[in-house]
């Protein structure tokens, strides 16, 4: 009886939570990580996976998508397994209101692991509804989250259009109550200004998602990143991607990121509109970063340990033995290639010496996702059967 149902053999592995960035093989067993170490016998292995020249990492965590309520939502399977994503979080579009339709339609119906963000609105992320105050309960939407921790991490405010700081103020509050965190999504304006919210309404902990958006400009006019904003980071606010359709502009992000700012974490707030145009995939949205001259392992890191870090799960975004075997193979296309940002700066592109694909995502152990069949029997070797039906 072989100690491991199969092995992932010659790959590279990053596993920032156990500090390893190097060639090791991974050995799965059931449902969990068996081992991580050098050479691991063949024999040991009920099937050897050559990974060889790819890096494997934990299951990438997407702490920004959208599966329900907003109108670009799309089912989790079709825009996470594909980019190497284990584990998504639905960022705010169900709120108290309708988080038992989230629950029922998508959390139970996926094979991706899907948590949510609960969005301060009780209606949800639904555009005629994102504007009423009146529905924006703080006491009601953490009873919701203690209540189902299960699937709820925390609290999302977004796209309220008002003068005054009521989404924030109140979403803060229940994120406070349900001892979670808060993800601000909030255009600034002239009676809310984004230095007041970062360093006067917002906790430790807390995050600002599209930080690189035009709309929430970073960088000012001198072309550095504004003091409020490296004040922020320094009492404890996170800043997450959340690419999207309309969120990344390179013209923040590269400057940034030149001056030691980079992203807390990776994320694609991925939905309909995004998919294509701007390539908010989680493999591209790593790509890009990549192309700004992060190191991957960082990349890695910004990807799977930090948001496991966020939502609170350190069970997941590691290889560590007996942790999910939620895994990512991914290759580096060594190929001249170009990476698009969105939004008002007119999807520009980088360009670069190659990019991240997918080539093996693994959930719980399952293989999901396999692009060159490397799990695969040789087709020539197809059992015969009976053909002779006519
Ligand atoms: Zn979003």
């Amino acid at each position: 009886m072989p100690m491991f149902d199969y092995v992932l053999k010659g790959g590279h592995v990053i596993d920032p939570a156990n500090g390893i960035d190097g060639p090791m093989d991974v050995g799965v067993a059931g449902r969990s990580i068996a081992a991580v170490t050098k050479d691991i016998p063949a024999e040991s292995a009920g099937r050897v996976v050559k990974v060889n020249g790819w890096y494997v990492t934990p299951g990438l965590i997407d702490i920004h998508a959208h599966a329900t309520g907003f109108s670009g939502a799309m089912f989790p399977e079709e825009m996470c397994f594909p980019y190497g994503v284990t584990t998504m979080v639905d960022c705010g579009g169900s709120g108290w209101r309708t988080f038992d339709e989230f629950n029922r339609d998508v959390v139970q119906k996926s094979e991706v692991r899907v948590f949510g963000l609960l969005n301060i609105v009780g209606g949800g992320m639904r555009g005629d509804v994102e504007q009423d105050v009146s529905d924006m309960d703080a006491e009601l939407t953490a009873e919701c989250i203690s209540r189902r921790g299960d699937v709820l991490v925390g609290v999302k405010v977004a796209h309220f259009q008002g003068p005054g700081w009521e989404s924030v103020d109140r979403g803060v509050r229940a994120a406070e109550l349900s001892g979670t965190f808060c993800l601000i999504d909030q255009n600034a304006k002239p009676t809310r200004p984004f230095s007041e919210m970062l360093l006067e309404h917002m906790r430790p902990g807390d995050g600002v998602t599209h930080c690189f958006g035009y709309g929430k400009p970073m960088i000012g006019n001198d072309g550095k990143v504004k003091p409020h904003y490296i004040e922020a980071r320094n009492r404890g606010i996170k800043f997450d991607v959340g690419h999207g359709n309309n969120s990344f502009s390179f013209s923040m992000a590269k400057p940034a990121f030149d001056q030691g700012f980079p992203p807390d974490t990776l994320s694609t707030d991925m939905h309909r509109m995004s998919l294509h145009t701007s390539r908010a995939v989680m493999t591209e949205v790593m790509s890009k970063f990549l192309a700004m001259g992060m190191p991957i392992a960082e990349v890695v890191r910004r990807s799977t340990l930090e948001p496991a870090r966020q939502i609170n799960h350190l069970e997941l975004g590691t290889l560590t033995p007996g942790a999910p075997a939620d895994i990512s193979v991914l290759e580096f296309v060594d190929r001249p290639a170009g990476v698009s940002d969105s939004g008002p700066t007119g999807y520009r592109v980088m360009k670069t010496a190659g990019r991240l694909i997918c080539q093996l995502t693994i959930k719980d152990g399952q293989i999901k996702f396999d692009y060159d069949g490397s799990t695969k029997d040789d087709w020539a070797e197809t059992p015969s059967t009976d053909l002779s039906i006519p």
